[in-house]
């Protein structure tokens, strides 16, 4: 296989019919700087309807072209038109790398087509990284259970294929191109084909206190935390901050908190201005979901890897530090 051969880095843009996902706007933004040093253009793959405002926005991140994609079969996420899809366009024009949202749908074919063509496949990394001598992305993950950060790359094949956590990367439009070229695919796949039948759909009753990614302050508890009844005083400050409660794995898995709390590589990523996290060692894959404007750590533990991490660091009982903070705030 002569990598040469294969140009252009694609975005896959997941949307329900109305609007586009973050995760896709996130990822143009994103692409657009690898683009701008490969000299590769960015091109977005909508597949199915979409209001003509939201591709406006997708056209606002920078990208040079757009393959817009109809015919039977994308109506409804689905694991078979989808695959289907992204083998057969990827076989036609031979892109040189393909980022999907690592979305439940995006982790689901991304996979699936790569195999398809006989490439490789990574997920959930946390940086990407153009190396103009190899001409590979790099992408870089923690791994070992964050003692490593693992680089990796597809040395020999093409494309390659990347699955990035929503949240992973920021939303900043560089402005739409003057010109963006329209390519106009009809791909349809056999509804009879596809395997599963859509029967009902019920969200999720929305619980605000559940979504930590947008929020401004986040008081995070880490395994420091001794039971349920020391959470009080976590929600009381992050009430008055005009915050919300989050947690590491540890809590989650303690069973305190529920798991859409859960900051870090395999829970939400966060972008507050403000983070204070008690009781919380700073592993690796806790901190690569925080991107936080100021970073307060509290920890007994003065040699605590958080404390290489946060902007202010208070070595003390968490809940007599929390309890302090309270105090003072209601003064
Ligand atoms: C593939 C993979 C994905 C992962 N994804 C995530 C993820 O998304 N999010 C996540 O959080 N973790 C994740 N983890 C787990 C992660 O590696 C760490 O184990 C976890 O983040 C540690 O949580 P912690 O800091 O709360 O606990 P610990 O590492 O146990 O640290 C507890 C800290 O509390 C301090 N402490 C104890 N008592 C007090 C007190 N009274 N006052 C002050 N300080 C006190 C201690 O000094 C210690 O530093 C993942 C691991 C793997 C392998």
């Amino acid at each position: 296989m002569d990598k040469k051969n294969f140009k252009d880095m694609w975005v896959y843009v997941e949307h329900d019919g109305k609007q586009v996902h973050p995760v896709a706007l996130e990822l143009c933004c994103e692409i657009r700087k690898l683009c701008d040093q490969s000299g590769d253009r960015l091109v977005a793959v909508i597949a199915g309807q979409l209001p003509e405002s939201e591709v406006e926005k997708v056209k606002q991140c920078g990208v040079d072209a757009i393959i817009a994609v109809s015919g039977t079969g994308y109506e409804r996420y689905n694991t078979e038109a989808y695959t289907n899809l992204f083998t057969v366009l990827c076989n036609k024009y031979k892109p040189s790398a393909v980022f999907v949202g690592g979305t439940v749908n995006g982790r689901d074919f991304a996979p699936r087509f790569a195999a398809r063509l006989e490439t490789g496949c990574t997920s959930d990394a946390t940086e990407l990284i153009y190396n103009p001598e190899t001409t590979d992305i790099e992408f870089v993950e923690p791994a070992a259970g964050g003692k490593i950060m693992a680089v990796i790359t597809i040395p020999v094949l093409r494309p390659q294929v990347g699955t990035i956590r929503p949240g992973t990367f920021k939303h900043v439009p560089t402005g739409a191109k003057a010109k963006v070229e329209l390519i106009k695919e009809e791909i349809s796949f056999p509804v009879e084909n596809i395997r599963s039948r859509f029967i009902d759909f019920r969200a999720d009753a929305f619980d605000p206190e559940l979504d930590i990614a947008s929020c401004d302050t986040i008081v995070c508890v880490g395994a420091g935390i001794k039971d349920e009844e020391s959470l009080g005083r976590y929600r009381e400050l992050a009430k008055l901050l005009g915050g919300k409660l989050a947690c590491t794995r540890p809590v989650v898995d303690r069973e305190l908190l529920p798991y859409k709390l859960q900051v870090g590589q395999s829970g939400v990523m966060i972008k507050p201005k403000l983070y204070i996290g008690f009781g919380v060692s700073g592993a690796v894959n806790h901190v690569t979901g925080v991107d936080a404007e100021k970073f307060i750590a509290v920890n007994r533990d003065p040699d605590a890897p958080i404390f290489n991490y946060c902007d202010y660091g208070i070595v003390g009982d968490m809940d007599e530090v929390c309890d302090m903070m309270i105090a003072q705030l209601k003064k």
